[in-house]
């Protein structure tokens, strides 16, 4: 790699960024992070800090994980890629595929279709919900519901399903046929409500009469993040799920759960589905698969969808989409080490006992600042909301969001800021040390900008 003074020099020039404006980058250029190890990251000055973010909701095993790295190099040198298109497979998709349907058997899912990330596995299951009703011979059934401040991947299908106007507007018009219903979340909502049951029945109330107005034969599928988290980590009231999958099964609808954030231990069981006791059709994976060394993703399919399609005598039945990258023979092989370990480790459980450390600590950092609004959180992926005023909830601006997290990093925590919401999702081999750095860190952010 050539030198520092080149990186420096050419940082945000020949490259765009996602999510920023090139010009806004330019005049504030990245962070670049040249190292990890455990749950740090060293930049390019040489500086660490505990990363707080885990890279994008994904680096749940830390940055030292030798069983997947070596997995990695190993199926290098074996088979760097073969395709696994029609006529054609390799050894790693074969035994991930069995991983994740023996894994996920208690939520229903049988079968399993790879992809490059998690906006490629939503795509996919949005376009096998719509082939599923073609098989049915309910081709009416070409609508999506989601929900608004969800959020699932950038390509056209997701980007349409994605309940953000702020990833929307520059792209229009996004899909025909999507509609939203209001978040449950018990902070913000159209209903003034808090208390989450309640919350929980007006949501559930807002869906249902979407459906009848829309027709309810005319809807393909439901999807929605069992916890919300680029919208903000919004945790559904406890019945939520619940209540949805109900108002699906009542309508024939599919529903699709979206566990590119949520899968594999984050929010303290092995998926988001899991935690509310809900079996979902289709479930979308990215990210925590191979903990962030090699991109991959997974559409899980259920046992109705995938009867559907193995039973279909006609042309309808085959599938029809798919990506050069679909079983790539080194994702999978680091897919396999990734979930050896977080099952080994019990990353899980981790989760679950060092994510109630963190809402405490979350917890007192609210009552010590009154730029906190809101403390939310499951597991280890948790959110505080900054607001200028608490009564008004009015949010807090971009100069006081970026302070926080400048001054934050000034003190060893990286923390990623997404509109007025300071977003945390560390790597699950967090130890209770680790969590106290991070609400120092936090702290100090807090205190430089309040
Ligand atoms: N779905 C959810 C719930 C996500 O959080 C994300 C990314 O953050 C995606 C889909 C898209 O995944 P990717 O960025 O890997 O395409």
């Amino acid at each position: 790699m050539r030198d520092r003074n080149f990186l420096v020099e050419n940082n945000a020039k020949p490259i765009w960024h996602p999510m920023a404006h090139p010009a806004e980058m330019r005049a504030q250029p990245p962070r670049i992070v040249m190292k990890g190890e455990g749950v740090h990251v060293t930049d390019i000055d040489g500086k660490t800090v505990i990363d707080a973010v885990g890279g994008l909701w994904n680096v749940n095993l830390g940055y030292s994980c030798d069983p997947i790295k070596q997995a990695i190099a190993d199926q290098l040198s074996a088979l760097p890629y073969y395709s696994g298109f029609r006529g054609t497979s390799s050894g790693p998709s074969i035994e991930l595929a069995y991983e994740l349907t023996e894994w996920f058997k208690p939520e229903g899912m049988v079968r399993a279709f790879f992809t490059s990330g998690g906006s490629d596995s939503v795509e996919t299951a949005l376009r096998l919900a719509r082939q599923y009703w073609k098989i049915k011979g309910q081709a009416d059934r070409t609508k999506f519901l989601a929900l608004k401040k969800g959020y699932h991947g950038t390509h056209f299908g997701g980007a349409s399903v994605n309940g953000n106007a702020n990833f929307r507007r520059n792209y229009e018009p996004m899909l025909p046929g999507v509609f939203h219903i209001p978040a449950p979340s018990t902070y913000r909502n159209p209903f003034n409500e808090t208390d989450p049951a309640k919350l929980a029945q007006l949501c559930a109330a807002a869906m249902e009469e979407e459906i009848a107005f829309q027709g309810g034969d005319t809807i393909a599928a439901f999807i929605m993040e069992p916890v919300l988290g680029a919208g903000g980590v919004i945790v559904p009231p406890d019945s939520f799920m619940t209540l949805v999958r109900e108002i699906c099964d009542r309508h024939g609808i599919l529903m699709i759960a979206d566990e590119v954030v949520t899968g594999f231990g984050r929010t303290g069981a092995w998926s988001g589905s899991r935690l509310w006791g809900v079996k979902p059709d289709m479930m979308t994976m990215a990210k925590a698969i191979t903990s962030g060394y090699f991109p991959l993703g997974a559409t899980l399919i259920g046992e109705q969808v995938a009867e559907a399609f193995e039973a279909d005598a006609t042309t309808f039945g085959s599938i029809g989409h798919g990506y050069t990258y679909s079983g790539h023979p080194v994702g999978c092989a680091a897919g396999i080490a990734a979930l050896a370990e977080t099952r080994r480790l019990k990353l899980d459980e981790n989760a679950a006992a060092r994510g109630k450390d963190l809402a405490q600590a979350l917890a007192a950092l609210k009552a010590k600042h009154l730029l906190v609004g809101d403390v939310r959180g499951k597991g280890l992926m948790a959110a505080l909301e900054l607001v200028a005023d608490r009564d008004s909830k009015k949010p807090a601006d971009k100069k006081t969001m970026a302070k926080v997290a400048d001054s934050a990093y000034e003190a060893g925590v990286m923390l990623r800021v997404s509109g007025n919401n300071l977003i945390l999702s560390p790597p699950l081999i967090l130890t209770s040390l680790d969590v106290k750095a991070i609400a120092e860190g936090i702290d100090a952010g807090l205190s430089a900008a309040g």
